[in-house]
């Protein structure tokens, strides 16, 4: 089966319409080359009713704060393929936030895409998505290193939602020294020079 056949079955999955009670919208972006494969948890609320990755707060404190990139660059094709755990927003909980993502989203899809697309660089985005990728390791370790992931290496970034100002607090030195880092490694793939910014 081809990457496109892939992808267009993804965007024709219901295979949660019953759980969610709604239609569920695949919401992912990028090519089969793209130079970094962003894996997160689920698509928001906003990012299901606008079908944008990364279009909510989350998105924007991730983009212009920690990569410090322009949304021309971050929704450029050819530099970041955006897929998650889940591909679509899986409803609100009756306590607050948002349903877990289905796991069987990311056995079924996300599986393929890591095997099929040919990125130079992995960016995990939150516990959950790091926890189904790095079942062994322990996300406090994870965060501050590099680590290897189906041959090529991965960042662990801890969620960018405001909901999880907590972690941020307790954990000043991520955004005081490991973004730097992170940063510098996504323009290195990207090719940017920081007079390009
Ligand atoms: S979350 Fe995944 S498995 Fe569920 S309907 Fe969306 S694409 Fe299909």
């Amino acid at each position: 089966m081809s990457f496109y056949d892939i992808k267009e079955q993804i965007l024709m999955c219901q295979d949660c319409k019953q759980k969610f009670g709604f239609m569920p919208k695949p919401v992912f972006h990028g090519k089969e080359h793209s130079k970094i494969m962003q894996i997160g948890q689920a698509p928001s609320k906003r990012v299901h009713e606008t079908g944008r990755p990364f279009n909510d707060p989350s998105g924007a404190k991730l983009k212009y704060q920690w990569y410090q990139i322009t949304d021309e660059i971050f929704y450029n094709e050819d530099n970041f393929y955006m897929s998650g755990m889940a591909h679509c927003f899986p409803g609100k909980h009756p306590k607050g936030g948002d349903n877990p993502p289905p796991l069987a989203c990311a056995n079924k899809w996300l599986a393929k895409e890591i095997e099929m697309v040919d990125n130079e660089l992995y960016i995990i985005i939150g516990a959950r998505a790091a926890k189904y990728l790095f079942p062994k390791e322990s996300f406090e370790d994870l965060v501050f290193k590099n680590n290897p992931l189906n041959g090529k290496p991965a960042i662990v970034l801890p969620h960018p939602s405001p909901l999880n100002v907590r972690w941020f607090k307790t954990h000043p030195s991520f955004e005081e020294t490991r973004v730097p880092e992170i940063r510098e490694m996504v323009w290195d793939v990207l090719g940017i020079k920081n007079s390009e910014i």
